[in-house]
């Protein structure tokens, strides 16, 4: 049956939903704040496509957890709901959960390559990317620290190589030979994707399938009937919608849209943070991308733009400027020259932007209790990473169809009563 669907949101979530839907032969209508697509928190992010690298982190002792395995919580989370949030977080990632929920990870991840590939067989179009990630091991101590993330991507059978670090400087030439490294993971399966540029191609395509995409249009007083107004920047007067159902893939913004429905999730927004610069030279520049496993630290190379962007987050509003200055003195140091980052002819863009974590960083997939209202949403910082897979777990349940999705580990409902 088509259904008429409206998807709040037009970043990487909304954008692959709202394609999803109409493959699905449903009547889809896109609505963002924006004037652009992509311009919250998918604007500047890595892109990178890294299910197998965000196994060695996010679940495993590092990415959000707290202090990096230190005494202390880490900054964001030393206050009251900080505190509550890393208690419940660490219920959801207690030993007996964990493989359960990084096979639930795994499986959006495996989805969201099945569908990008798809996709690029649909778009007729080539989109820059670069296949393969580098986790570079500063020293045996980093080494030991990660083992239990690749226990996990072992006992997956996800494809890797452990390297010494002789191997790894062949792989990536352009790291400097000064620095100590005690090895690398070599992760041939993930991949940078030039996120914004598929998502452009996407939104012709959404087009000339029939999808209207209304930019500029704020959403708001959405009700449980799938009704909801949309206000369009520059005009004082609103336009009522209503639809057979409503998908939200508003990214940290959705909490608000859902509140007045008497809709809570878990969710701790927090900021991350990039910065990006012209290649000045592509000898010194890395071929692909490397996460340097102690700082926490990717670098990604797309064409003639460099990036940096941190895994530790910061609380929206706090001062970033300690944690650019951390991103420029990591990609100094691993890639002496191979862009300009000061100095009069510099070109340096600093970014950064909200992101909703849930406590198992899960996103929030599926039908919520009002059942025209759909999630898909929360996917924290691993959105390109998930949202393409999510996107499409989702079309499978409003259309009905059988899913290869963890359907009930990303359920809205998991977190018990949301009202
Ligand atoms: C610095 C940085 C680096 C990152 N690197 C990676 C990476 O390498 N790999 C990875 O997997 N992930 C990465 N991420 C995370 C990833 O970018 C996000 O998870 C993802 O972009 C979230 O997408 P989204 O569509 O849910 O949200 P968004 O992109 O924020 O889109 C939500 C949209 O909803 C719109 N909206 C909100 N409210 C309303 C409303 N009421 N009415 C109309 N429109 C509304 C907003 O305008 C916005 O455009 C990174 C994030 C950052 C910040």
């Amino acid at each position: 049956m088509s259904l008429s669907v409206a998807v709040i949101g037009a970043g990487v979530a909304g954008l692959t939903t709202a394609w999803e839907l109409l493959n699905d032969g449903h009547r889809v209508e896109l609505f963002d704040t924006n004037s652009g697509i992509a311009e919250g928190a998918s604007f500047a992010s890595s892109g990178c496509v890294a299910p197998a690298a965000l196994a060695a982190w996010d679940w495993t002792g590092h990415g959000l957890a707290p202090g990096g395995g230190g005494m202390l919580p880490p900054p964001w989370a030393r206050n009251l709901a900080g505190m509550a949030w890393l208690r419940q977080r660490k219920r959801q990632l207690a030993t007996e959960h964990l493989n359960a929920v990084f096979d639930g990870a795994h499986a959006l991840g495996q989805l969201t390559e099945e569908r990008i590939t798809a996709s690029m067989k649909q778009l007729h179009h080539e989109v820059e990317s670069a296949q393969g990630v580098l986790l570079l091991l500063n020293s045996d101590e980093v080494r030991k620290g990660i083992r239990p993330g690749l226990d996990h991507l072992k006992r997956a059978e996800v494809r890797l190589f452990e390297m010494d670090a002789g191997s790894a400087r062949t792989a990536e030439p352009a790291l400097n030979a000064d620095v100590p490294l005690a090895g690398a993971i070599a992760l041939p399966t993930d991949f940078v994707l030039n996120g914004r540029q598929w998502l452009a191609l996407l939104k012709t395509e959404i087009v000339r399938m029939g999808g209207l995409v209304h930019l500029r249009s704020q959403v708001s007083q959405l009700t449980s009937e799938g009704r909801f107004q949309a206000t369009t920047t520059g005009s004082q007067q609103a336009q009522a919608h209503q639809f057979d159902a409503v998908v939200v893939c508003a990214g940290h913004d959705a909490a608000r849209l859902l509140k007045p429905l008497g809709m809570a999730w878990p969710l701790m927004v927090l900021n991350h943070c990039s910065v990006s610069a012209p290649v000045r030279d592509p000898l010194n520049a890395p071929n692909g991308a490397v996460i340097d496993a102690q700082q926490r630290v990717t670098i990604t190379r797309m064409g003639q733009r460099m990036r940096a962007s941190a895994g530790e987050p910061l609380i929206p509003g706090s001062n970033a400027q300690a944690v650019f200055r951390r991103l420029y003195q990591v990609m100094e140091t691993w890639f002496p020259g191979a862009s300009q980052l000061h100095g009069a002819h510099a070109l340096v863009q600093t970014w950064q932007a909200s992101c909703a974590h849930t406590p198992d960083g899960l996103p929030l997939v599926g039908r919520t209790s009002h059942p025209r209202i759909w999630l898909n949403t929360a996917h924290g910082s691993r959105g390109w990473t998930l949202g393409p897979g999510s996107s499409r777990l989702l079309a499978d349940l409003i259309t009905r169809r059988p899913t290869s999705g963890p359907v009930e580990r990303c359920s809205p409902q998991r977190f018990g009563r949301t009202t």
